[in-house]
């Protein structure tokens, strides 16, 4: 299969990369800059090349859009604006350039984040629940799915991403960073829930999307079993054969990440609902399982 990627260079991008090369995938990687590739089935090109010439992406079968400015930073006016404006420019270019081939990818995935539902300590959320706007990043994500919902393939998903472990990326190397110190415990209160996924499942759920004609729309990247940030970390502690025993608290993490802390203060209980319908199986449904492998115990 031809398969375009675009923010392929970062964490959920070179898994995906490395598992279509495995697997003898023709990649096209769209980048803001030339990027290193090696291997005679990986293409680089950069947005400008696209713009100049979108028909490189003809015989393209699918798309995966993973690009965005990082959220993981202080969020001043000026980094959100970026954060909100770098996904929204992303995938207008993508709907231009689908617009302008002649055989469109039968299939366009793009990121969204589980932030459309709003935060809460006690509602479970599915595919099927309303958007809440309750903070920065809601309206960003919305604001994102309606770009998206602009491509004109005839299959749009649209993977609202859960928090995505792996040791090499994302924000799970420093979530782990206190237990390595002897020094973990809960953060805030402990009772926000975090929807995560392995970065191996995440990997498998959007092939799966790609793959399967009948999923469409919205579609929950989150592992069946979430936990609160204290059950989260008691089993993070007890895999890695650390103590889970000094909060943070709240304040502490106010002052240190500003309103990004919303996200490591609050969460919300997100299911799979959808993939689960169609029959994907997880690889790794409990944290109990995905930190054995992601710590080698
Ligand atoms: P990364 O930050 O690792 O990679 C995103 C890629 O986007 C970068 O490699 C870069 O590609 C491109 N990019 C960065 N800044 C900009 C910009 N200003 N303008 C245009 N492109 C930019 O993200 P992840 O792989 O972790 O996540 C992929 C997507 O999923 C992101 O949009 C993220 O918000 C979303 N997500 C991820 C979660 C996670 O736990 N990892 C959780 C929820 C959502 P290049 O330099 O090649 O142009």
């Amino acid at each position: 299969m031809k398969i375009a990627i675009a923010g392929g260079s970062g964490f959920i991008g070179q898994h995906l990369i490395s598992n279509w090369l495995q697997n003898k995938h023709e990649v096209f990687l769209i980048s803001r800059s030339q990027q290193p590739t090696s291997d005679p089935l990986l293409t680089s090109v950069t947005w400008k090349d696209l713009e100049q010439n979108p028909h490189r992406l003809e015989g393209v079968e699918a798309i995966v859009n993973l690009a965005g400015e990082s959220i993981n930073q202080r969020w001043t006016e000026d980094a959100k604006r970026r954060i909100l404006q770098s996904r929204l420019d992303t995938t207008g270019q993508i709907a231009d350039f689908v617009a302008k081939l002649e055989n469109k990818p039968a299939v366009v995935v793009n990121a969204s984040g589980m932030s459309i539902y709003g935060l809460s300590e006690t509602a479970t959320f599915d595919e099927n629940s309303p958007h809440i706007h309750d903070h920065f990043l809601s309206d960003v994500v919305e604001e994102w799915e309606k770009a998206a919902d602009e491509i004109s393939a005839s299959r749009i998903v649209k993977v609202r991403v859960g928090i995505v472990l792996g040791m090499d990326g994302g924000a799970f190397p420093k979530m782990f960073m206190p237990y390595r110190l002897f020094v973990g415990g809960k953060v805030g209160n402990g009772r926000q829930v975090l929807s995560w996924i392995h970065i191996e499942d995440m990997v498998r759920l959007i092939d799966f999307c790609i793959e399967n004609p009948e999923v469409a729309g919205a579609v929950n990247g989150t592992a069946p079993n979430p936990l609160t940030n204290d059950q989260f970390g008691r089993i993070v502690g007890r895999v890695a054969g650390r103590p889970h025993w000094m909060p943070v608290p709240s304040f502490m993490m106010k002052l240190l990440f500003g309103e990004l802390s919303v996200l490591l203060l609050e969460g919300q209980r997100v299911l799979p609902k959808k993939v689960l319908d169609h029959g994907f199986q997880f690889r790794y449904p409990t944290l109990d399982v995905a930190m054995k492998q992601l710590l080698g115990k």
